[in-house]
Order: C-alpha cells, then structure tokens, then sequence
C-alpha cells in the first residue's frame, strides 16, 4: 500500500496549485508505472533461500544506470548491510526485489526462481519492509498493529507488540491498546512509530526482511529498544539492512559497500577494517563525528 498512499498524498499536495500541480501529477503516474505480472507468472514458493542479482543493470532514466552489471548474494537466514555514500544506490537495490521497478539487464533470483516469473502478489506478501517513515492511520493501536496481517488475532498483537518491546508504551497509554492513534489521536514519537512498524512485520512474519535504519538520532534507550527488536525480527529471516550509521551493522553477517562505482567492497565489520578502504575512512569519520 505504500506506493498508492505516496502518490495519493502527492495528488493532495498537488490539489490546491492549480495547472501546474497537475502537471506534475501527471509526470509522477508517468514515471511511477508499475510492473505488471507476466501473463504465465506463477505464485511464488516460500522464498527462504539466498537472493541472487546477477549482472543486474537499472536506471530510473533511460541512458541514465544507477546500478551496472552488480553481482550480489544475499545468503539464506542471513543478515547483509548495505552501506555507502548518500546516493550511491543503497535503497534502489532494495527496490528492486519486490520489484517496485524492473531492471534494463540481468537477473535477480529467490530460491534459483526468476522473480519475473512469479506473481507480484506473493513475491510481495513475503517481504516486510520497515523503513522510517512510518504509515499511522486514524484509528487504534489495536488497528493499527493488526494493519500487518488482517487475520491476526488479538493474542497475536499482544505478542507481537511484546516482541517489538511496546509493552510500556501500551501500559502508559489512557486506554492501552483501544487508545487512539495517528492522524486524529494520539501523536507518537519516531521511536514509538518505528516499534508499531516492528510489530507489524512480526505479525505479517515474512522470510523476507528490508530493514531501511533511520538516519534521524533517538535518544539512547529508544535506539536500544529499537536494536533489540530489529535483532529479533532478523533472527532466520534473509535481512538487507539499509545503513547508515555504521556502529549498528557491527554484528551483520556481510557488509557491501556501494558507492557511485558500484560495489566496491564486501566482507565482515572485521575485514572490512582490516582492509583499511573506503568502509575504514567512512567509520573513521562517523566515529570523529
Ligand atoms: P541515501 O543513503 O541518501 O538513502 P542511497 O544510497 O539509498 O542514498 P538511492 O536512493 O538508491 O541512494 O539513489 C541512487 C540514485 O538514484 C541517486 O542518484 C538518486 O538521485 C536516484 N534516484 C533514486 N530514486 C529515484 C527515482 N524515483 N527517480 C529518479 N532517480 C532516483
């Protein structure tokens, strides 16, 4: 629902600001036309193994490639951060595996398949994604949770608010879990926000993870409650973690280092260090920092 909601505010913004708004509006549908399903695609198996980009070419533009030729595994269960300069394609990598665009060249696989081949609908329903613009709705807390996986049960929106540590945020609240929220209600903080999408992706329980980290700072004890769900939430799923601050990806299994070159180095926190390239001068300028 993200796309649509995006475009839907931007058609709001746009309302009041006459011609020229609307021609705005049209360039966005223009640009933002989204993948259609192969008339053969089949729905996808449970997507528990390694995500593969081989050779992968894409651009937003034509004649424009963010990406060139990338080769990358995603290995099974496992936890890969993704770090770089702003720009660099950190976030387009991630878009491109619910195939919010197709790629110009090259394939990207989950489980060997193609995902071209299968149905947008259950590549998609297999992936969680959270990222820090968190979506609230005017509704409940209850609501809102349960906006992860509409069949949910109310034991399992207690436990999945347990596992994104909202207990406390859920017991200071006037009327706990029926307290309103969002737009209408209650206003949260970022941390707050971030937990309800945590306990969201809990609930949906997909084997695939897409964890953008916010670039904004929390205080100390909200980013370590964040940490600690993030960690859980990870655990056996294939996670890409969007990163930006370096000190949080210490314990990935691999981290990829992109720049406007490409992927210019992989490996653990570790190596990387030991390496003393591009990853060891951008760790040294956010320890200074
Ligand atoms: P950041 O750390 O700032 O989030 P990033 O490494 O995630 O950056 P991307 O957001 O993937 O970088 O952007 C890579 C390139 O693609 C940039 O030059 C950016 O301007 C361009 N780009 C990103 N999204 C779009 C879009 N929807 N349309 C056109 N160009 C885009």
């Amino acid at each position: 629902l993200f796309k649509p909601i995006e475009k839907i505010s931007a058609i709001l913004e746009l309302y009041p600001k006459g011609m020229a708004g609307f021609k705005r509006f049209t360039d966005l549908m223009d640009e933002e036309v989204d993948v259609v399903d192969k008339e053969d695609a089949k729905p996808a198996p449970l997507l528990d193994g390694a995500i593969e980009f081989n050779d992968v070419t894409f651009g937003y533009e034509e004649n424009r490639p963010v990406l060139k030729n990338v080769d990358l595994v995603i290995p099974a269960g496992k936890t890969v951060a993704f770090v770089g300069p702003s720009g660099a394609g950190k976030t387009t990598i991630s878009s491109l595996i619910p195939r919010f665009y197709d790629i110009n060249g090259g394939a990207i696989t989950i489980n060997g398949i193609n995902i071209t081949e299968m149905t947008k609908e259950s590549l998609r329903s297999q992936i969680g994604i959270v990222q820090q613009d968190v979506f609230l709705f005017g509704g409940t807390l209850r609501e809102n949770i349960r906006y992860g996986n509409l069949h949910a049960t109310d034991e399992d929106i207690y436990h999945a608010a347990k596992l994104a540590n909202l207990d406390a945020l859920v017991e200071s609240l006037p009327n706990g879990y029926d307290t309103q929220i969002g737009q209408r209600g209650l206003k949260l903080s970022g941390g707050q926000k971030q937990r309800i999408a945590i306990a969201r992706t809990f609930l949906k329980n997909p084997p695939i993870l897409i964890l953008d980290e916010a670039t904004s700072a929390l205080d100390t004890e909200t980013e370590a409650l964040i940490q600690q769900s993030l960690k859980e939430l990870a655990e056996d799923r294939t996670t890409l973690v969007i990163a930006h601050r370096l000190a949080t990806i210490r314990h990935a299994d691999h981290i990829v280092v992109v720049t406007k070159d490409g992927i210019v180095e992989q490996g653990t926190y570790d190596e990387l260090i030991e390496n003393n390239g591009v990853f060891a001068t951008l760790n040294s300028i956010q320890i200074k920092q």
